[in-house]
This record gives C-alpha cells, structure tokens and sequence, in this order.
C-alpha cells in the first residue's frame, strides 16, 4: 500500500523544483512522464510510442532528460504498484477503499479539521502531482495519504450512489459537501473543468493538454490557500488509452490501457 505513495512523493520533490515554469509546460512534463510509463508497461506499438514522442519533442529540451529520466522511472514504479493494487482490489467484491463509509472514517481520524474542501471531478494523477508540486514549490506543506478512494468502474455514479444511503442527494457536490461537516471546514466547493474536457469528443491526448487550463485549476486553489489548509481530492482520474485510433483520454474504459488511473482518487492536503 505505501510503495506508491514513496513514489508520489519523489515524483512531487523532483517536479517542485520546476515550480517556476509556465503551468502547462509543467502539467505537460508530469503527465508525459506518467503516459512514457504506462505505454512501457501496456506493449505499445511504434505508432502509439511516435505519438507520445512528439508531444514529448514540445517540451523545452532541457527538461526532457528529467522527464525521460528520474520522473520517467519513479512514475513507472508508481504505475506498476498501482496496477498491483488495483489487480488485488478486483479480487474483493467490495475493497474497503470503495467504501464511502470507510473512507469518512479514515479521514476523520487521519486528516482531522481542514479548513476547506476541494473537490475536482476527474483530477487525475498528472493534475494531483502537478498541484502538490506547485505548492510544494512555495514552500506548503504538501501531505498525500496512502489510502485512495477506489472507484472499480471509474465514474461519479459509483460514489455519488452510495451518496443516498446516507440520506443525501447523489450529486458530486454534496459528497464535497459532506467531506466539509465531517472534517469541520468552513466551505466546499466542486469543480468539474477537467470532467469536461475529458468528455469533448474524442478527446486525443494532444488536445486534452492544449485545452486544459491547468493554471485556471490553480488560481482557484490559490484563491483558497490564503485562509487554511485546503482537502483536494477526486471522485476517480482517467484513463490513457492506445488503440488503433491512437491515444486518448477518457474515464471508465473497460479494457486494458496503459494508464488505468480513473479507478482511484488520491487525497491531497495542502497546509
Ligand atoms: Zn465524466
């Protein structure tokens, strides 16, 4: 369970000293560094790896023996243990990290009072790091917990059902709502920009990067970060996808990809 968060946290020590650069240029370095790994594990073919290498040809020069280097192998063996886990996770009927109970349960003992809650439909690994690494980068204290929220199927229905057996309405909002009385914050608030760039038509890898204002993400949190300590966290990722059309992003595929990351959402605290 802790392996990967070992992984996280060198990945967000390595990229935070890229804090200075533009913020797409920095969103592009982690989530290249995440698709370079998932397509060494996934047997990618030569088109799909040609594909990624261009994106990759885009990022100053200076910056690629990083990404290809340090960052490349710490998000392989971050990929590899969460494949793991979420090959373990298919064995339970329902793993315990699925369970919106348990989960309450571990933040009320794990993180405590916050002083606000973020959460962002569809933030995936690549925008969590870049986030923590961002902030890391002005010296706050960055915490990310080993226990994830896993979503087996990787779409808000699967959280947001289990909304109702606690009497609430099945809306991503009102499970932010909820993460704010059970940890004592003083707001919440939902942010679906990312969901909705994913759910462009077809969205190609390379417009997903183009069209997601990373740094719209980030002046929100910023706009928070003045008052406390801030939850951000997801109701799942999405998922890097290679077929013959090429490589894409979407959420809930139910084939083999090479980056399977919309069944876990990550808990980030930034104080
Ligand atoms: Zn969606």
């Amino acid at each position: 369970m802790s392996s990967f968060i070992n992984e996280l946290e060198r990945i967000i020590k390595v990229v935070s000293t890229l804090g200075s650069l533009p913020i797409n240029i920095f969103h592009k370095i982690v989530f290249c560094s995440f698709a370079k790994a998932g397509l060494s594990l996934f047997n990618a073919t030569d088109a799909q790896k040609a594909e990624l290498e261009s994106l990759i040809e885009a990022i100053p020069p200076v910056f690629r023996g990083l990404l290809k280097g340090e960052l490349y192998l710490s998000a392989l063996k971050f990929t590899r243990s969460i494949n793991l886990l979420l090959w373990e996770a298919k064995k339970l009927i329902i793993p315990e990290e699925a369970n919106i109970h348990f989960i309450l349960d571990f933040l009320r003992k794990n993180v405590g009072k916050v002083g606000g809650v973020i959460v962002l439909d569809c933030a995936s690994i690549p925008e969590m790091v870049t986030i923590a690494g961002k902030f890391a980068h002005t010296n706050r204290n960055v915490v990310i917990y080993s226990r994830i929220f896993a979503n087996p199927i990787g779409v808000t229905r699967f959280l947001t059902e289990q909304l109702t057996h606690l009497g609430r309405e099945p809306a991503l909002k009102r499970y932010a709502q909820l993460l704010k009385e059970e940890l004592e914050a003083s707001f919440s608030i939902k942010k679906s920009l990312i969901d909705l760039v994913v759910h462009e038509h077809g969205v190609s890898v390379s417009d997903f990067l183009n069209s997601l204002n990373m740094q719209e993400i980030i002046e929100q949190i910023n706009h928070f970060m003045k008052q406390s300590s801030i939850l951000i966290t997801s109701d799942h990722g999405y998922d890097l996808v290679a077929n013959e059309h090429g490589l894409y992003i979407t959420h809930g595929y139910k084939r083999k990809c090479p980056l399977n990351f919309s069944r876990i959402a990550l808990f980030l605290v930034i104080d």
